[in-house]
């Protein structure tokens, strides 16, 4: 990924906040992206989108990072499809996370989106939007409960 770093501990990559600069309207704003994981869609190599944002706000929150929905450290959409493309035949399924994904208004488009490239579509969500589901009901492949 263009500009970006990957921490050794979590494997995320992230972008610094000027990459940010001059963005045009988001489907999702991304604070960062796991490449590759065994753990996160069950029985499938998957990538995990970490949306930014989430109204919780746990004092426990493992990504206090993502709590803010103007956090710093975003990667453009378009950064994250043109990862995507790059995967595909090499990973079967992308893991919306966060922070809280059921936040971005985009969510379903972005999830269709992936689902039109050919992965399985797994969502991680605690819950604070739950009619928010049934707007992704049609692309997503697996709700995985999160944090709570
Ligand atoms: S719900 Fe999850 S992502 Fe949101 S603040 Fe709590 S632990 Fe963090």
């Amino acid at each position: 990924m263009r500009g970006g770093s990957t921490s050794a501990r979590s494997g995320r990559i992230s972008v610094p906040d000027g990459a940010a600069a001059g963005r045009v309207a988001e489907p999702v704003l991304c604070g960062g992206l796991t490449a590759l994981t065994t753990i996160d869609f069950p029985d499938r190599l998957s990538a995990v989108i970490f949306c930014q944002g989430c109204p919780w706000r746990c004092p426990y929150c493992q990504n206090p990072g993502l709590i803010s929905s103007t956090g710093a450290g975003r990667l453009s959409w378009a950064e994250v499809v043109a990862f995507l493309e790059r995967r595909r035949g090499l990973l079967e399924a992308v893991v919306f996370s966060g922070g809280e994904p059921t936040l971005q208004a985009g969510l379903a488009t972005a999830a269709a989106e992936v689902k039109a490239m050919g992965f399985l579509v797994g969502l991680h969500t605690a819950g604070p939007y739950p009619r928010r589901l049934a707007g992704i009901e049609q692309v997503r492949d697996a709700v995985l409960r999160d944090c709570l």
